[in-house]
């Protein structure tokens, strides 16, 4: 059985860098992939600097 208390606690938002414009977005793992700025979808995951790409469904 899963632990309902650790659902009850919001996920810690991901930094994120827009390949496009190199702002940074912080997004939630519910959030859909895009910068915030400019709506671009590939984005840099900070930590890792590997590209992680979206692609829309
Ligand atoms: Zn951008």
């Amino acid at each position: 059985m899963f632990n309902a208390g650790a659902y009850a606690q919001p996920p810690p938002a991901t930094a994120y860098l827009c390949a496009a414009c190199g702002e940074e977005t912080e997004l939630k793992p519910k959030e859909p992939v895009r910068c915030k700025t400019c709506g671009h979808r590939v984005l840099y995951k900070k930590r890792t600097s590997r590209m992680v790409q979206f692609e829309a469904r």
